[in-house]
């Protein structure tokens, strides 16, 4: 029943937020933030809002700053009152990828800034625990590669599996799936 279905959605939902507070806390917390800094990570997110999940390597083509193309925008709909929307991105960058680093620098500034902390946050060492939970918890899988160039993006597959939503490119499974 569909009810069932939301419920279930829902818990998944709620661990994944309980979840990614507990990461950001340790992640904050290894980096040598200060405590009032750490705190934070404990009022981030909200389980009754819709959530965006973004998890992938950080390959250059994979166009994880797309949405932050727009920021202002980006910003009006994570933070709009009645239809509000929160992001997790989680990744990883090759070693000797300076690009990718790049990215998660990026990725780190913008969900450090006042007026989104709130709704928007950077996981790091991006591993199958996080994938289990986002792919689980999210209810829009976003997938933005550079058309053409994706030959599948598996963790779209895993998060259909599990009732997810996808804001997706005509590329890689999804050309296909679709
Ligand atoms: C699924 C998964 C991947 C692969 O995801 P893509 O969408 O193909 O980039 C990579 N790392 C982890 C930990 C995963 O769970």
């Amino acid at each position: 029943p569909n009810t069932e279905l939301w419920r279930t959605k829902a818990r998944a939902r709620e661990r994944l937020v309980a979840f990614t507070r507990k990461r950001l806390k340790e992640q904050l917390m290894k980096r040598g933030n200060p405590d009032r800094e750490v705190a934070i990570a404990e009022e981030v997110l909200n389980s009754e809002t819709l959530t965006i999940g973004f998890a992938r390597r950080f390959a250059p083509y994979k166009r994880a700053d797309l949405i932050l193309k727009d920021i202002e925008r980006l910003e009006k709909i994570l933070t709009n009152e009645r239809h509000p929307a929160q992001i997790i991105f989680a990744g990883k960058a090759h070693p000797h990828d300076n690009m990718g680093k790049e990215l998660i620098k990026k990725l780190v500034q913008t969900a450090s800034k006042e007026s989104i902390r709130r709704h928007m946050v950077f996981l790091e060492d991006y591993d199958m625990e996080i994938a289990r939970h986002m792919v689980q918890g999210a209810d829009v899988w976003l997938n933005t590669p550079r058309r053409f160039m994706e030959a599948s993006g598996t963790s779209g597959m895993k998060a259909v599996a599990n009732g997810g939503l996808h804001l997706s490119v005509l590329d890689g499974w999804w050309d296909e799936g679709y």
